[in-house]
């Protein structure tokens, strides 16, 4: 029944990975991550719930916009694909568990922010600042839990000793 968890987060990794290719696009624009829909950005054409699914639309429509036929970029299916991947990696460390979901959120943040640093070589503070935001009042919530993450061990030890 492992197995199926770790397929179950890899697919819904990769849906979000579609979303995380949608806030890495229109975010540094200062535009609405809601609306509208996504659409192709060569002709503006929205693309339909059948060709949004991650990874396997891209493969089925060869890398190009149905209506137009223009290339899409590969960095939106990789970032589907690797999305996938960190999040069935980051299940299968902890498991159904509270870390799951501190992982899964500061996985999912750094792959937003490493694609707008790829991008345009920025690393904009409106993701960054309400993030550590977030993360300061998670380690406040709970700080017992957190301290199972070896790094943050490691780290809260050196200031007990200092
Ligand atoms: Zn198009």
């Amino acid at each position: 029944m492992d197995y199926f968890y770790t397929i179950a987060f890899f697919i819904f990794g990769a849906v979000i990975g579609s979303f995380v290719n949608v806030c890495a696009y229109r975010i540094p624009k200062g535009e609405s991550i809601a609306y509208p829909p996504s659409h192709c950005p060569s002709c503006g054409e929205a693309i339909r719930y059948a060709d949004n699914i991650p990874v396997v639309s891209y493969l089925i429509l060869g890398g190009k916009c149905r209506s137009c036929g223009s290339r899409i970029s590969l960095k939106y299916p990789i970032i589907e694909l690797l999305t996938g991947a960190l999040w069935a990696i980051t299940y299968s460390r902890f498991g159904l568990s509270l870390e799951l979901g501190y992982g899964l959120f500061f996985i999912t943040i750094l792959i937003v922010l490493s694609a707008i640093d790829y991008d345009i070589k920025i690393i904009p503070n409106k993701v960054l600042i309400p993030a550590m935001i977030i993360s300061a009042l998670l380690l406040v919530l709970y700080p017992l839990n957190i301290k199972t993450i070896p790094l943050i061990e490691n780290l809260s030890s050196g200031w007990a000793i200092g």
